[in-house]
């Protein structure tokens, strides 16, 4: 993007009928249902300052009830705008749209970091995860979910000489133009290397197959599911794998009084004026339009 030449290439569902085609059809409500499952157990369940990053249209922000201030962080301001529209006038929600390489807030501000599904689009993990850990409190937690190339079906077909690419292999694998699997142990070392600390893992998704989802009922799964994510501690085969970590950061928590950073110089700003925040370092103002704070580019 233009005005960060250094930036990765981002994954743009702007625009996208994302949520229509992928989570109403009811063909994921077993998805839906077995990482919801996930989420309560590992994240606390109330709280000061959460930001889900990847929130989409909002699809998970039921599940932050609990928590007196809730970002609801995306690349894609037609997805926060559906979530907007669905959530109503709820204060507790804030809706930014911004780049995870560049995040729009002071250091050591959320209690609770959430972020299920999009790591796959990450091009530069590493880079996320030190966004993530500048922008959490010492001692946060940080619930992530992220894809496993060491899955079951990844396995079988490479043993079958179907599929090219090892599932053992540390690295990333990115099998389609920006969507990555990673293996869970280079995940635990990107994690310790950013400043968390790993803890408790849980495998999700066990039964990710359209033939067992079609014949036996989503009810069933997810209770299937539940009691077999508690082995994600001892082996990850699942496509999906949830991942407890706490800050190690030794800087403080953020004074009451700061919330956004200016994305392009880092200094923190202010309260809005004329639908804009002004940054007082670098002279860049960013739109502030019916409740959603854009970080995503400067106003001209
Ligand atoms: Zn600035």
């Amino acid at each position: 993007m233009a005005e960060n030449p250094k930036s990765p290439p981002v994954c743009d569902y702007e625009g996208s009928d994302y949520n229509a085609r992928f989570w109403e059809s009811g063909e994921r409500d077993y998805e839906d249902q077995v990482e919801r499952v996930a989420l309560r157990r590992l994240m606390p369940p109330s709280g000061d300052t959460l930001i889900e990053v990847g929130a989409g249209f909002g699809r998970l922000a039921d599940e932050y009830r609990g928590y007196r201030r809730v970002v609801l962080f995306d690349y894609s301001r037609t997805l926060l705008r559906e979530a907007q529209a669905a959530l109503g006038d709820d204060p507790r929600f804030i809706y930014v749209a911004g780049n995870w390489y560049h995040m729009p807030f002071v250091q050591g501000l959320f209690e609770t970091v959430v972020q299920i599904r999009t790591l796959h689009h990450a091009a530069d993990v590493p880079a996320v995860f030190a966004q993530l850990a500048r922008i959490s409190r010492p001692q946060a937690a940080y619930v992530l979910e992220f894809a496993s190339k060491k899955n079951l079906k990844a396995i079988l077909r490479y043993a079958a000489r179907r599929q090219d690419w090892s599932p053992f292999t540390s690295e990333p694998v990115e099998f389609v133009e920006l969507n990555f699997d990673f293996h869970p142990q280079w995940i635990r070392e990107q994690l310790q290397v950013a400043g968390f600390e790993p803890g408790q893992m849980l495998t999700v998704s066990h039964f990710r197959i359209p033939v067992v989802k079609k014949i036996v009922p989503t009810g069933v799964l997810v209770t299937l599911d539940s009691a077999a994510q508690r082995t994600g501690n001892w082996w990850q085969f699942t496509p999906s794998v949830f991942v407890l970590n706490r800050s190690v950061a030794t800087h403080k928590t953020a004074a009451e009084d700061l919330f956004f950073a200016c994305p392009h110089c880092g200094t923190p700003l202010g309260e809005p004026q004329d639908r804009a925040l002004a940054c007082p370092g670098c002279g860049r103002r960013w739109s502030v339009a019916d409740g959603l704070y854009d970080f995503k580019a400067p106003l001209p």
